[in-house]
């Protein structure tokens, strides 16, 4: 199949309050403009230095959106600060810390999501529900940050029913924030769902997938050296 067949195969399926993020770090800068020509304007990169590569590639089409989707090294927020619209993986207290310092004195204000784990899973981020309620009056003092919703990524092998039931986990605890304290009144977003489960996670209230594969397919080229 062609991006183009998999764009058009994907529109008729994503319900259009889904927005989709076609993740391009697997991929090239050639083949996101060939995804940007068909209309895709959001794109998301897991190291910041990727990102700039492609930015600076893809520098004559100035309205994509950037999201940065994978774990940040405390030391690299600054550059993250100055390539990414959204991050999505604000895992750990010092990381909204920093984030925080950084946007008072910069001015930038990307969206942020906080990125939660509700399936135990060692080789992923993210707050586990005790310590983020833990860490939640340390987390309402950053007044320069702006939550905008909830991220998560499954552990590797779950069967379609466990994956929806953590994926509506996601959901209730997003529902939970909000009524807890108006800091948390902004969190619309549910970042959840990768290729091979996003249809549980739409089922559950995701409006935001993350595609990598679904949207540029297996053989596209590797352009990142050890990931
Ligand atoms: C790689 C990646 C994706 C996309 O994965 P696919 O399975 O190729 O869709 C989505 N989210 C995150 C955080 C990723 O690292």
């Amino acid at each position: 199949m062609t991006l183009a067949e998999r764009l058009a195969r994907l529109r008729e399926t994503l319900p259009p309050h889904v927005k989709l993020v076609a993740v391009s770090k697997y991929t090239t800068a050639e083949s996101v403009r060939e995804a940007y020509h068909h209309g895709l304007r959001d794109f998301g990169e897991n190291r910041v230095q990727d990102a700039i590569a492609k930015q600076e590639a893809l520098a004559d089409l100035p309205d994509i959106v950037w999201h940065g989707i994978g774990t940040l090294q405390t030391n690299k927020t600054r550059r993250a600060l100055s390539v990414f619209a959204w991050i999505h993986s604000v895992d750990r207290l010092k990381l909204a810390q920093s984030l925080d310092r950084l946007m008072a004195e910069t001015g930038a204000n990307p969206k942020l999501l906080l990125q939660v784990k509700l399936a135990p899973d060692p080789d992923k981020g993210g707050w586990e529900p005790d310590q983020l309620w833990a860490d939640l009056p340390a987390l309402q003092r950053c007044e320069h940050l702006n939550f905008g919703g909830l991220m998560t990524i499954l552990p590797l092998g779950l069967s379609p029913t466990a994956a929806q039931t953590v994926f509506a986990d996601v959901a209730r605890l997003r529902d939970r924030l909000r009524q807890h304290h108006p800091y948390w009144h902004n969190l619309e977003w549910l970042s959840m769902g990768m290729s091979g489960d996003y249809d549980q996670a739409i089922a559950a209230g995701s409006n935001l997938v993350r595609l990598g594969t679904a949207v540029f397919g297996r053989g596209s080229a590797v352009t990142t050296t050890n990931l």
